[in-house]
């Protein structure tokens, strides 16, 4: 399900090679080399050229001097053969060959002749070579019988000829000088002009590619640029996973395609503790683990895990086998609660989860990816509220639960306004006299008809902040009933409030405090504010600052519900209390169990050491009593000796047993 990236294309492998300044300068050496090759081409043609000129000159020159030789030979063989008086066959023969030769090159000047224009001096050669040519037939047509005429003939008409093509030879050799001196000149001009051109032409391919290189880098970044606002568009910056709208995108996408989806939402517990904590840096790197532990996990079922923004993350999964998921979310839960070391510290931090899927709603449903992410918050929240560091599967009940709590948020304001929100009574009793000598007052919701117990809707105070108001209203409302019951009885009852931590962060609790002692007029130590320790209360300095103004007003402070965890030796120290509450669930075995009473006896020995009150809740039985009486215990709370009960039916119970106590002491 993970997101494929594309391979990238010929262009983009062609752009790419052109931001590589090997490549560039590799087009640069290339596209000089291309012209040094043309301009060295271009050159060797030219010489090339020359040298055909140069050789073509030659040849006429030395056709001229051959000819000229041609009718030197003619002479000598004449003159010899007159000297001699006869023409031997031999001589014959040479003459003729000669004047054969002499022939072609008679012609040769005449084609010269014809070709490069009209020239007086190749015309007069070429008459004079055929004047010595007409002889030469003559003399072979007479069969050389006037040795002494055509001797002298040929000798006179040889030297005609020799000045004939001196002169001509001399005009050939200043015309062609005239042509090579024009063709040099238009020679040296063309290298020039290409030169010029393809010294251009490099520059131009430099610029080019320079350009090129230029274009491609900014087309790159361009590129770059949208990929990563694409990028940030579908992913999480800080820890990389796919964000909320990728992860919508791909929920929606899968619940159409196929049936099986599991959607699990989680939730880290206490993450704002390691940011208030360990500073924002910490709660960054607790992300990041947090985002590769669950990619860890998903990897194996291919499934797609995102961050959904803050501490909330979530996997989607295409299968829908319970026991296989509830593994998975068993596996993510260890994965995010291992230990990480950050800075020489060692964090951690535990997750709830919620699972839904698709299966587990009929087809009827039609549901769709908004429905498969409320089931699973359903669920999210369930495990959130029940503990943390745990998974819920999503059933029903637990929307309806969710909606229930949700219209109680809704309710409980106009609630605590209009008196539905009342308190009932529970006595506590002197152990020794088994008299009742205060109260503990203990919120009721009478909702519907119904009365609603605490623990339906402390925890739903709490989370929407409503619970201030709440204690605020059970303080007043009990305060004010005692003082009142006192004053008209003459009696001395206590009463003992609850109060939830939350208030343990602002002053504004001591005002409240006070207030409620002058409203009520109530005598400030017959009133106990009952705290009980929570994971939540980390501001130490200031919850210790603001039990200790109300302490101050005379008010007594009673550390509720000890034993059960959160309470503990450090925490007494730290507190002003007067009193510890020992919690039920450290009494409830102490008939049965041994190491039940030996540890409620170390208790009350540690409370006595730190010159602490006691008292017990939750007895139930007079053999508990029994026990708590032997171990030196001085009060107690439980239904054995009274239910919690409307405040004034308590009042009345406990003024009638003083009274009955009183009659029985008096007879
Ligand atoms: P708590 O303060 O520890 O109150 C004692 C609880 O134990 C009461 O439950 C009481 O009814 C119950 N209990 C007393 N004796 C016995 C016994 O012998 N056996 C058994 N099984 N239970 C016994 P309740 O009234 O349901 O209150 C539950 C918790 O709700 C209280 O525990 C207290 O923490 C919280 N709470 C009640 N009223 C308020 C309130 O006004 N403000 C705040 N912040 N919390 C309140
Ligand atoms: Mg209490
Ligand atoms: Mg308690």
């Amino acid at each position: 399900m993970n997101a494929v990236a594309s391979k990238p294309g010929v262009m983009d492998r062609l752009s790419g090679a052109f931001l590589r300044r090997s490549v560039v300068a590799g087009c640069v050496i290339t596209i000089l080399t291309i012209c040094a090759v043309a301009a060295y081409y271009v050159q060797a043609t030219v010489n090339r050229l020359e040298n055909t000129h140069q050789s073509f000159n030659d040849r006429q020159l030395r056709n001229g001097y051959v000819a000229m030789s041609d009718v030197q030979r003619l002479v000598l063989i004449l003159q010899d053969a007159y000297g001699n008086r006869s023409m031997s066959a031999q001589a014959a023969e040479d003459f003729s060959a000669a004047a054969d030769f002499l022939y072609v090159r008679t012609d040769t000047f005449r084609r010269v002749q014809h070709s490069g224009g009209y020239m007086e001096t190749a015309d007069n050669a070429i008459a004079a070579l055929q004047r010595v040519q007409a002889l030469a037939d003559e003399a072979i047509a007479t069969d050389f019988r006037n040795l002494s005429y055509l001797s002298k003939e040929l000798t006179a008409r040889a030297q005609f000829a020799r000045q004939a093509l001196v002169a001509f030879l001399d005009d050939m050799r200043r015309l062609q000088d005239q042509l090579l001196l024009k063709q040099s000149i238009a020679v040296a001009n063309q290298r020039l002009v290409i030169l010029i051109t393809l010294s251009g032409l490099s520059v131009l391919g430099i610029a080019a590619t320079l350009l090129l290189r230029r274009e491609v880098s900014a087309k790159l970044a361009r590129r770059e640029a949208e990929a990563r606002v694409r990028h940030l568009a579908f992913f999480d910056p800080l820890t990389g996973l796919p964000n909320r709208v990728q992860f919508q995108d791909r929920l929606s996408e899968l619940m159409k395609r196929e049936a099986g989806v599991a959607l699990l939402l989680v939730d880290l517990d206490g993450f704002k503790q390691v940011n208030d904590t360990h500073g924002h840096a910490a709660g960054d790197a607790i992300l990041q683990h947090v985002a590769t532990a669950l990619e860890k996990v998903v990897a194996p079922y291919n499934g797609l895990a995102s961050r959904l923004g803050g501490d909330e993350f979530s996997i989607i999964l295409t299968r829908n086998d319970l026991q296989c998921l509830k593994g998975i979310c068993q596996e993510a839960v260890e994965a995010i609660n291992q230990p990480i070391s950050y800075e020489g510290e060692t964090l951690s931090v535990a997750a709830s989860i919620g699972v839904a899927t698709d299966r587990q709603f009929s087809s009827e449903t039609q549901l769709n990816a908004d429905g498969l992410t409320r089931a699973a918050d359903f669920a999210l929240y369930a495990s959130k509220s029940s503990g943390k560091g745990q998974f819920t599967v999503y059933d029903e009940d637990l929307e309806r639960q969710f909606i229930e709590r949700r219209q109680m948020v809704e309710e409980l304001p106009s609630a605590i306004a209009d008196g539905s929100l009342e308190f009932f009574l529970q006595p506590k009793v002197h152990l020794p006299s088994q008299l009742v000598y205060g109260f503990e007052a203990l919120a009721r919701w009478r909702r519907n008809g119904v009365i609603v117990p605490p623990r339906d809707f402390i925890s739903i105070a709490e989370e929407s902040g409503l619970i201030a108001d709440v204690d605020c209203r059970v303080l007043n409302d009990a305060t004010r009933h005692v003082a009142a019951f006192n004053r008209q009885h003459g009696t001395d009852f206590s009463i003992s409030v609850n109060f939830s931590t939350v208030h343990f962060t602002s002053r504004k609790f001591i005002w409240i405090v006070k207030d409620a002692l002058e409203s009520s007029g109530l005598r400030p130590e017959l009133l106990t504010i009952e705290i009980t320790e929570t994971v939540e209360m980390h501001d130490w300095d200031r919850a210790k600052e603001i039990i200790a103004g109300i302490h101050d007003l005379g008010v007594r402070i009673s550390i509720d519900d000890f034993g059960t965890g959160f309470s503990s030796l450090a925490y007494l120290r730290k507190t002003v209390a007067d009193e510890i509450k020992i919690d039920r669930s450290l009494v409830m075995d102490i008939e049965t169990s041994d190491p039940s009473r030996f540890l409620l006896d170390a208790v009350l020995d540690i409370a006595r050491n730190l010159d602490l009150e006691v008292i017990v809740e939750g007895i139930e039985s007079p053999k508990q009593v029994d026990i708590i009486l032997g171990m030196g215990a001085d009060s107690a709370q439980g239904y054995y000796f009274g239910r919690p009960m409307p405040g004034e039916d308590a009042l009345k119970l406990a003024l009638a047993e003083h009274a009955q106590i009183a009659q029985k002491s008096a007879s």
